[in-house]
């Protein structure tokens, strides 16, 4: 049996393992899809690197955290507050995951959980089942209620009232001279925020540059569509050299991150069984960004408290 199993490779998976692995714990991380990192995606082509969600951290993110995962050199400041890592966000999620030496089983969904005596079971859709002296689950919240459904009902129906707007974010790579005089002043209520770099380690050359914007449109477009009009609304006079569009069902919750916000939050948690926690950008207490930076430090901590938790509740189970 594992002490712990994690339920999600996205950041906050990911940190959860990495404090695991540092207390000595034998865990396993289970992720439905074939890649680590959830909504943290970077690609590259034709010289571009391009991130299709989140890329904005703020400058005060976890500097000793960031430090030991050896990126420090790999940050470029924005602004006074904000970084960008320098080959893309996905730079955080491989220096959390090479480390790791738990087990990980990839394309595995985990249906659901339940408990047999002081154990967690954990069954995946492929029929097999799992056991382990804690949980953490590190999903959004929609998936999150669907996987809760029989160990913590009144939790699983609360998960399941979360609501999401989502978010396009359209990457272009083209030549600088193709930018009207102010990019900047194209934000608007369609596009959401517009960062735009020619930083050597993102672009060919100084002759390009890369755009990164948040695009409100509706779901079912196709994405070639969604680049078409965006490229109109910025009024790029040539075509990109490079270009995607990236949908994101759950981009941000919906929610006004008050007094009632934290409510909920405290009142799920309590709803939640000994051993388990429910960790991720869903049951964050403030806001995912301050004046458009990101709080992706909030992730990391969160998902190292999850371990601390998991470790100490394990430690006084044995105890007993
Ligand atoms: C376009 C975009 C912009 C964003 N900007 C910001 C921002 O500015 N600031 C900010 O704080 N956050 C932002 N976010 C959210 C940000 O990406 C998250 O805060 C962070 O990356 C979330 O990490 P996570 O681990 O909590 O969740 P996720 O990244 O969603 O990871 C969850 C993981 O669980 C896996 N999973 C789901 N169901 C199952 C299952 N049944 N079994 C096994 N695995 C499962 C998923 O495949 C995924 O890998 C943005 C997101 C997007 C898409």
């Amino acid at each position: 049996m594992r002490d712990v199993v994690v339920i999600g490779g996205g950041l906050s998976g990911l940190a959860a393992c990495y404090k695991l692995e540092k207390s000595n714990l034998r865990y396993t991380v289970i992720e439905v899809k074939r890649r680590f990192g959830g909504s943290i995606k970077t690609y590259a082509e034709r010289g571009f690197v391009m991130d299709a969600g989140s890329f904005l951290l703020r400058s005060l993110a976890d500097e000793p955290w960031l430090a030991e995962l050896g990126l420090c050199e790999q940050t470029n400041p924005v602004t006074d507050d904000a970084f960008v890592f320098r080959d893309g966000a996905e730079s955080l999620i491989q220096a959390l995951a090479n480390p790791l030496q738990g087990g990980r089983l990839m394309r595995m969904a985990v249906s659901s959980v339940g408990r047999w005596r002081w154990r967690f079971t954990i069954c995946l859709e492929n029929g097999l089942v799992y056991d382990a002296g804690a949980l953490i689950l590190a999903v959004p919240a929609r998936y999150a209620a669907r996987i809760l459904l029989n160990l913590a009902p009144e939790a699983a129906d609360r998960l399941d009232d979360f609501r999401y707007d989502s978010i396009w974010r359209v990457s272009l790579g083209c030549r600088a001279d193709a930018l009207p005089p102010s990019i900047a002043d194209k934000v608007d209520s369609i596009c959401r925020f517009i960062w735009s770099t020619d930083a050597p380690s993102r672009v060919p050359d100084r002759q390009h540059r890369l755009l990164q914007v948040g695009v409100r449109a509706a779901p079912h477009e196709c994405p070639e569509s969604v680049v078409r009009d965006t490229v109109a609304r910025l009024g790029l006079s040539a075509e990109p050299i490079v270009a995607r569009a990236d949908h994101w069902p759950e981009a941000d919750l919906r929610s006004r991150y008050d007094a009632a916000h934290g409510e909920t939050i405290r009142s799920l948690n309590a709803l939640l069984p000994a051993g388990l926690t429910l960790i991720g950008s869903d049951y964050c207490l403030d806001a995912p960004t301050v004046k458009g930076i990101a709080r992706l430090n909030e992730r990391l901590s969160m998902g190292r408290l999850a371990a601390q938790a998991a470790e100490d509740y394990l430690k006084a189970r044995r105890r007993r």
